[in-house]
């Protein structure tokens, strides 16, 4: 006992904070893969990327998303900032600060923006499978037109990253939430509805009646379906400017062959939403089927103080893509090195990084062994390093090769065991034939 409490306690093992995951090797290279992907068909379409912070002022969130809204009331990590007493907020979503920024760097002075985004999102929710508390999104949004043709354009967008990505099964929800003045009268009928069927409604729903009975309809409780099911839809509210958009919309999803399906309960889960809204929705995922989700929000800009101005976006949750594309058994392989260098003594170590750096330079990937400290060890384990390695080829700088100003050239792979000799000076020249040895 007496010898226990003199000792050093042993330091407690530190954990990350649940529901931040650690994206380590392999997984991370799925992420390098679909972001390579996005990139990729970003600029394809001509959209520019934006990095922004990743704390707001919390004013930013609770004017923007709406007061009465999942987000805002109950998924926010805030704090005050304890040097000036600021209220800050770790960003729930992109949309918002974007504008922000749009807004404050006067970005629509010469017109309108394609813009995306990819980074950590924060939400303080139950942590589960697709649903975490850092978790990330990917975000397009394209501010200042207003025309139909852009929500069909960042539609179009998200279907093509389904088929770059080889994303099967995922299908596409559309509604129309029409312009304010149509809410307003449909929210009376709505209130009405849900005033008819007070008992069923739970806790959430008594309490969004009045302040937000839209938020009711994006409710994730079973029991309240068949209540939702009946209330009335806002579709049968709409003008005829917003179902003439509506209606623009569709046309050119139907020419290029992206198969939809009407949602008039699809309302989604932040307030700047009118006109046209979507979600892309697997059946792979369990409940947490939703990919990716968005629609236009003409009156966020002017909310957060900007002038007023059209916007449309969606964001994908790349958590949830992954899953779905691993629940199809797509993994892509794990990056390997295309040599590995086999060291055996330490005097063979100046010229056999200066060649190694020579063929990185020509774009070869080349891993050195490490020793322990102690020497570069065995050539056994050494050899059992590369093979683990998964590179193709062992590069040997034994001694007397280099002596000759020479190297081994060893597969690994195809052939393994063949090797053969390579003149230290021409690396450059034959690095890329590596691949064909
Ligand atoms: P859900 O209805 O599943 O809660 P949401 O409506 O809150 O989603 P959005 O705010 O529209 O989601 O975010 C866009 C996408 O980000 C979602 O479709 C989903 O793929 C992903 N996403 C949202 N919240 C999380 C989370 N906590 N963990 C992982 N991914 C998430
Ligand atoms: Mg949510």
């Amino acid at each position: 006992m007496t010898e226990q409490t003199t000792k050093q306690p042993k330091a407690t093992k530190l954990v990350g904070v649940k529901g931040m995951n650690d994206i380590l090797p392999p997984d991370s290279a799925q992420w390098e893969w679909l972001e390579a992907q996005v990139r990729g068909l970003m600029a394809r379409y001509a959209y520019r990327n934006v990095r922004l912070p990743i704390v707001e002022p919390t004013a930013l969130f609770v004017r923007g998303l709406g007061e009465v809204t999942d987000i805002v009331e109950k998924e926010m990590y805030s704090f005050e900032d304890r040097l000036n007493g600021e209220q800050l907020t770790l960003r729930p979503e992109g949309t918002a600060g974007l504008v922000r920024a749009v807004v404050e760097h006067n970005a629509l002075y010469e017109g309108g923006k394609r813009l995306y985004y990819m980074g950590p999102m924060f939400r303080h929710e139950r942590p589960q499978r697709g649903r975490y508390r850092q978790f990330h999104q990917i975000g397009a949004e394209v501010l200042g037109f207003g025309g139909p043709e852009v929500d069909a354009e960042l539609i179009l967008l998200a279907h093509d990253l389904w088929q770059v990505l080889g994303l099967q099964a995922v299908r596409l929800e559309l509604n129309s939430l029409g312009q304010p003045d149509e809410r307003k009268a449909h929210r009376s009928a709505l209130i009405a509805h849900f005033e008819q069927h007070a008992d069923l409604l739970d806790e959430d729903a008594k309490r969004r009646l009045h302040s937000n009975p839209l938020r009711i309809l994006d409710t994730k409780n079973p029991a309240m379906g068949p209540v939702v099911a009946s209330a009335p839809q806002l579709l049968d509210f709409l003008g005829e400017a917003s179902m003439a958009h509506f209606n623009a919309v569709k046309a050119i999803l139907d020419a290029n062959g992206v198969a939809y399906s009407i949602n008039p309960r699809l309302v989604r889960g932040m307030d700047y939403y009118n006109l046209t809204v979507f979600e892309f929705i697997t059946d792979a995922l369990g409940s947490q089927g939703t990919i990716c989700g968005g629609g236009r929000y003409d009156y966020l800009i002017e909310q957060v103080g900007g002038k007023p101005a059209p916007a449309v976006g969606w964001a994908l949750g790349v958590e949830r893509v992954l899953e779905l594309l691993k629940e199809q058994g797509d993994v892509q392989a794990a990056p390997v090195p295309d040599v590995y260098a086999v060291i055996p003594d330490v005097a063979a170590l100046p010229v056999a990084i200066k060649t190694l750096q020579a063929l990185r330079a020509a774009g070869v990937s080349a891993q050195m062994h490490a020793g322990s400290g102690e020497g570069m060890g065995s050539m056994k384990s050494q050899f059992k390093k590369a093979d683990g390695s998964g590179a193709l080829h062992a590069l040997v700088f034994g001694a007397e090769e280099l002596a000759q100003g020479q190297v081994t050239v060893k597969a690994l792979r195809d052939g393994a065991g063949a090797q053969r000799l390579q003149p230290l000076d021409a690396v450059a020249t034959w690095a890329h034939s590596l691949q064909s040895l």
